[in-house]
């Protein structure tokens, strides 16, 4: 009998997501385990990391180790892709999903701003590339899966260095994409529009913008964490083997319109 939900496993995987405590990053660790890999999920808080490793191993019975490293420091990052190997035996799939947001008019932005977002979103996911790189290249096998958002692709006011370092991983994604795609390593962007987790706090004091949101999204509601579950699943895995510098967009329509 066929079974194609084989090609989703991930049974002697091991993926190391960034940022992945809490939101986004944590429900894609939940699913990576979930379809048996086992996960390092990293964190600039070893405790939250420590906390949410503990929850997803308890969920799937996988191993989950936490490591704490800022993904905007060369040292840390290099030292957690040494920890995930030395602990975990490998490194296989990559999920960049660290990132931070700040919204303003731009004349009301300082440089400071601008500088932490570009690092956290932009240059942390390639020094993290960047040190996977050589293990994944050795295997000949290798998923790294950036996560952009809809505001690398469309516009909208007042997100300038967001929406910047969003569509500069895109075309990051596309390079290496070409780059790595000789070693098997695959290369892949995803875009999730409007979900409701920590970085989107500020809508919870305003109650008009989130509603405005709602209402701009075609499937009529935010989106969950879980949504992406499924998309970080084919992209992590051999179903999406063929695909390599492409762009995945989960949300609810929005760039539809
Ligand atoms: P979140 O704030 O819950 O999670 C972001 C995570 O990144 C947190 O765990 C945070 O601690 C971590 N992080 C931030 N700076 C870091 C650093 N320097 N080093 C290590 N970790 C760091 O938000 P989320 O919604 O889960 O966001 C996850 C990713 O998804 C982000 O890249 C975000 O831009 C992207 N995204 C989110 C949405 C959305 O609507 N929630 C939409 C599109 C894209």
């Amino acid at each position: 009998m066929f079974d194609a939900l084989q090609l989703f496993r991930l049974d002697n995987r091991v993926a190391l997501v960034t940022g992945g405590s809490k939101g986004l990053g944590k429900a894609m660790a939940l699913a990576l385990a979930g379809a048996g890999a086992d996960v390092a999920i990293s964190s600039r808080h070893l405790d939250e990391a420590e906390a949410a490793a503990q929850e997803i191993a308890e969920a799937t019975g996988r191993r989950v180790i936490p490591i704490r490293a800022d993904v905007t420091s060369a040292d840390d990052v290099n030292a957690m892709v040494d920890q995930v190997v030395r602990e975990l035996g490998r490194i296989d799939i990559l999920v960049n999903n660290a990132g931070i947001n700040r919204r303003g008019p731009i004349l009301e932005l300082d440089v400071e701003t601008w500088h932490q977002i570009i690092e956290t979103n932009l240059t942390g996911p390639w020094l993290c590339a960047k040190a996977v790189g050589p293990h994944m290249i050795a295997q000949r096998w290798g998923r790294v899966i950036n996560v952009s958002s809809i505001l690398g692709l469309v516009g909208l006011e007042e997100r300038t260095p967001y929406a910047s370092s969003k569509g500069g991983l895109i075309q990051m994604t596309r390079t290496l994409a070409l780059e790595w795609a000789p070693y098997g390593i695959t290369v892949n962007a995803l875009c999730p529009g409007p979900i409701m987790t920590a970085i989107n706090e500020v809508f919870k004091q305003n109650l008009e913008a989130y509603e405005a949101f709602r209402r701009r999204i075609p499937l009529g509601r935010w989106g969950d964490p879980e949504d992406i579950q499924g998309a970080v699943l084919f992209m992590a895995s051999e179903a999406s083997r063929f695909m390599t510098g492409a762009v995945i967009v989960v949300d609810g329509g929005w760039t539809a319109q």
